[in-house]
């Protein structure tokens, strides 16, 4: 097998890794960090951070401890929401005078739910190469011990905490096909998993997955329904990913989703479900379902609009 570390060269793997493993100038490398167990920090995360010019941290006493742990020390630097617009552009200077840095988060891969997107963005636009050193990410850690379809899946991230916007976000997906995985801050969990219930009813499947990594890892699998009860009587304790099961496929076509919805939010829920379609087909197919006028139901559409 390749990829292996010999003790006497303290390499990795092949020669044409060795080459393709070393840190070179005017490179961002965005490194992905334990989400809980230091196992979990790959042998090339390692050799980057040692051997980068500096590492942009986003809180940069918690990754202290992290490369202290890995007797590691190179330069540090903060890199977070509130500084990332100066900060990015000092990095960017840096790299450009020939300078190579790793960026790290709190946990996991940067930039998801991170700090790093528009970092990575200034370096595409000034030629910087920008390397991603892969590892821990909850959301794909989660989604591979769900127990639900992993084949097709949407990442939500962290829904909004503003009542209106969060309803509004998970009306979009009232007719998401693929799995969905969302963040949660323990916190909001409660008041979360209600808000996905009303949504979205009782019996939608999710998995809850806990404190993914770390000793008390666990994944709850069960229904919405069973989800908020269980919340009643517990508090909600450690880091969170919720896998939430897509909607059936035929579920919004048949009775029970279309039986609840006037012809004109019919046509509004087809368009939400298949962008890029006309409305006028949209009509069309509302208006043969329900057996109605489709010129009665355009008009209809119309005069609310106006
Ligand atoms: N960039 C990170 C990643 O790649 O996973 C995500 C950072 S985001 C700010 C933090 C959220 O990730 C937490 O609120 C929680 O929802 C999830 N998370 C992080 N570590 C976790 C863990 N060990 N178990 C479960 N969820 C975790």
């Amino acid at each position: 097998m390749n990829g292996i570390i010999t003790p006497e060269t303290n390499r990795i793997g092949t020669s044409e890794e060795t080459e393709k493993n070393r840190v070179t100038p005017r490179t961002l490398y965005l490194v992905a960090t334990p989400i809980g167990n230091l196992s979990d920090l790959s042998p090339r995360a390692l050799k980057v951070l040692n051997e980068v010019s500096f590492i942009a941290a986003e809180d940069t006493r918690n990754s202290a401890n992290l490369l202290q742990c890995f007797g590691i020390h190179t330069p540090l630097i903060s890199y977070h929401e509130h500084n990332r617009k100066a900060r990015g552009e000092e990095i960017l200077r840096k790299l450009k005078e020939g300078a190579s840095c790793a960026l790290i988060t709190d946990a996991g891969t940067p930039a998801i739910s991170d700090p790093g997107e528009d970092l990575v963005v200034l370096c595409a636009e000034e030629g910087i190469p920008v390397i991603g050193i892969p590892g821990c990410c909850a959301a794909v850690t989660a989604l591979s011990v769900s127990g639900l379809p992993t084949g097709k899946f949407v990442f939500e991230g962290f829904l909004p905490t503003q009542k209106a916007q969060k309803a509004e976000r998970l009306e979009k997906l009232k007719y998401e096909e693929r799995t969905v995985l969302l963040y949660e801050a323990p916190h909001r969990l409660k008041s979360t998993l209600q808000s996905l219930r009303d949504a979205f009813g009782p019996d939608r499947r999710i998995a809850l997955c806990r404190e993914l990594t770390k000793r008390n890892e666990e994944t709850l699998r069960m229904t919405l329904g069973e989800a908020v009860s269980r919340y009643e009587s517990a508090e909600p304790r450690g880091e969170y990913v919720i896998v939430l099961e897509g909607c059936p496929a035929d579920a919004w076509r048949e009775g029970s989703v279309q039986s609840s919805l006037s012809p004109e939010e019919y046509v509004q829920a087809i368009l939400d479900k298949n962008p890029g379609m006309k409305r006028l087909e949209a009509v069309k197919k509302a208006a043969k379902e329900y057996g109605i006028p489709r010129g009665d139901l355009y008009d209809s559409i119309m005069k609310k609009e106006n």
